[in-house]
C-alpha cells in the first residue's frame, strides 16, 4: 500500500486511490509540497513535468476539500489554471483515479469547443463542481458572463507558468484573479524561474514556501544520445533506428507542423503504424490520436511541441528529436515525455550542420555533454561536431515564439 503517503497526512480515501493508481512512495516535489499546502501555506515550486509535480498539488488539495466543507455552497473550490487543454485534459484524468474513492469531482475546461460542449462546461462551472482545470481563455469567458461562482474558492494552482507566460496568457491570468477572493492559498508551478514568473509570483502569493527540484534537467534515467548529420541524412538514419530498435512506444519531435505531416506520411509509406499530432487537428482528432498512441495501437507518434510538455503517456521508451528545439527549454520537456517518475527511456537527437549551436545552449542548460553516437557507414560521411558552429540565432527566438513584449510579435503559438 501506499503508507508513505498517509505519512505525509494524506487521508485514506485518497490512499486508496494512489495505490489503484500504483505509486508506492511519494517522489521529491510531492514529499515537499504536499506537508506545505495541508499546512495552509502557498507555494512556488520550480519543477519540470515527470517529477510528479500534478500529484503533489492535487492530493493535498483534494485531501483538504474531501476533509472540510465548503466555505461557501455550491462554489468552485480549487481552479488549475494550464497553458494547453491536453494538460486540462490529463490532470483531469489524474485527479479521476486519484479521487476516485473520494466524492470530490472535476471538470477540465478548455477552448476551441462547440456550443454544446459549452453548455456542458456552463452547467459544470455552475453545479457544484469542486475542482475546474482550464486554460485561461475559455475560463475567462465563462467567469465575464458573470455565472461561475467562485466566491467560496480556497485554492488556485498556475501550472507552468513559464510556458503560460510563453503563450501571452498573463493578462488573462491576471483578469482571472480579479474574480477570485484574497483570502486563498495559491499554488505555482514553473519548469523555469525567469524574473517575470518571480514577479508573477510577488503578485499573486504570500509568502509562499519555495520549492526547487533539478532546474531544467532531463530525468537521470533518460539515456541521451546524438547524432551529427545532415539534413539529406535524416530521413536514412530515423529509417535505420526505427527498423533496428525494439522500442514500441516512440515519439518523434519535429518543430514545423508541416514537417511534422510530411514525415508521417513518409513513415506511413515505409509500413510503419504512424500518425501525425499538430495543432491543426480538431480536439476530438487529437483525442483519438492520443488514445490509439496510449494504447499502443500506433507505435509511432510524430509531434510538434504541442505534445511535448504536460502530456501524460506513460512508457514512451524512446524519442527522437527530428530536428533541434529552438528553444532549450522545449528540448527537456520533449526528452521529459519519456523515463517519467524514475524508469528508463532514451532519447535521440538530430543535429544537423546548421543546428550545432542551438544544440550548444541545450547542453549549456542542462550542463552536460550529451554523448553523439556514429552514424551507419552507408548513410556517408558527417560533419564535425562544433558547438558554435551553424545557424546564427536572429531576433533571439524562433519565428512565431514571441513572448509578450519581445518585439517579436508576442501572441500565442500554434504549433
Ligand atoms: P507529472 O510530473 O505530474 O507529469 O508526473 C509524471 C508521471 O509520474 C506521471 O505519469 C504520473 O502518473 C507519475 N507519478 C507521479 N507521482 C508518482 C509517484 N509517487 N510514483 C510513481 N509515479 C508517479
Amino acid at each position: 500500500m501506499a503508507e508513505e503517503f498517509a505519512r505525509l497526512g494524506i487521508g485514506q480515501d485518497l490512499v486508496e486511490g494512489i495505490d489503484a493508481m500504483g505509486y508506492r512512495s511519494p517522489t521529491p516535489i510531492q514529499e515537499q509540497a504536499i506537508p506545505a499546502v495541508l499546512d495552509h501555506r502557498d507555494v512556488i515550486a520550480c519543477a519540470q513535468t515527470g517529477t510528479g509535480k500534478t500529484a503533489a498539488f492535487i492530493l493535498p488539495i483534494v485531501d483538504v476539500i474531501t476533509r472540510y466543507g465548503p466555505r461557501e455552497e455550491g462554489s468552485i473550490r480549487a481552479l488549475v489554471i494550464v497553458p494547453t487543454r491536453e494538460l486540462a485534459l490529463q490532470i483531469d484524468q489524474q485527479l479521476q483515479g486519484m479521487a476516485y474513492y473520494t466524492p470530490i469531482s472535476s471538470m477540465p475546461v478548455y477552448g476551441g469547443s462547440d456550443a454544446a460542449s459549452f453548455d456542458q462546461q456552463k452547467s459544470a462551472l455552475t453545479s457544484g463542481t469542486e475542482v475546474i482545470i482550464a486554460t485561461p481563455g475559455k475560463l475567462l469567458s465563462h467567469l465575464n458572463l458573470g455565472y461561475v461562482p467562485t466566491k467560496g474558492l480556497e485554492f488556485l494552482v498556475l501550472d507552468e507558468a513559464d510556458r503560460m507566460l510563453d503563450m501571452g496568457f498573463i493578462e488573462d491570468i491576471q483578469r482571472i484573479i480579479t474574480f477570485l477572493p484574497k483570502d486563498r492559498q495559491t499554488l505555482m508551478f514553473s519548469a523555469t524561474m525567469a524574473p517575470q514568473i518571480r514577479q508573477l509570483a510577488k503578485q499573486v502569493l504570500h509568502d509562499p514556501v519555495e520549492i526547487t527540484i533539478a532546474l531544467s534537467k532531463p530525468a537521470e534515467g533518460v539515456d541521451q544520445r546524438a547524432y551529427v548529420l545532415y539534413v539529406p541524412q535524416k530521413r536514412p538514419l530515423l529509417e535505420h533506428i526505427l527498423n533496428s530498435n525494439d522500442a514500441k512506444c516512440i515519439l518523434i519531435f519535429a518543430g514545423r507542423k508541416t514537417e511534422v505531416k510530411d514525415l508521417a506520411r513518409y513513415l506511413k509509406k515505409k509500413g510503419h503504424e504512424v500518425a501525425a499530432m499538430h495543432s491543426d487537428l480538431e480536439q476530438e482528432e487529437r483525442e483519438s490520436v492520443m488514445l490509439a498512441f496510449r494504447n499502443r495501437k500506433l507505435r509511432i507518434l510524430v509531434a510538434t511541441d504541442v505534445v511535448s510538455r504536460g502530456i501524460d503517456i506513460d512508457d514512451i521508451d524512446l524519442v527522437i528529436n527530428y530536428d533541434v528545439p529552438r528553444d532549450p527549454e522545449d528540448y527537456v520537456h520533449r526528452v521529459g515525455r519519456t523515463a517519467r517518475a524514475a524508469r528508463k527511456g532514451a532519447a535521440v537527437t538530430f543535429i544537423s550542420d546548421q543546428d550545432m549551436r542551438e544544440f550548444g545552449r541545450i547542453e549549456r542548460l542542462i550542463e552536460r555533454e550529451v554523448p553523439k553516437a556514429e552514424l551507419p557507414k552507408e548513410l556517408g560521411p558527417v560533419p564535425g561536431y562544433v558547438p558554435g558552429e551553424g545557424r546564427k540565432k536572429k531576433s533571439g527566438r524562433r519565428p512565431g515564439s514571441g513572448r509578450p513584449n519581445s518585439g517579436s510579435g508576442g501572441g500565442r503559438r500554434r504549433r
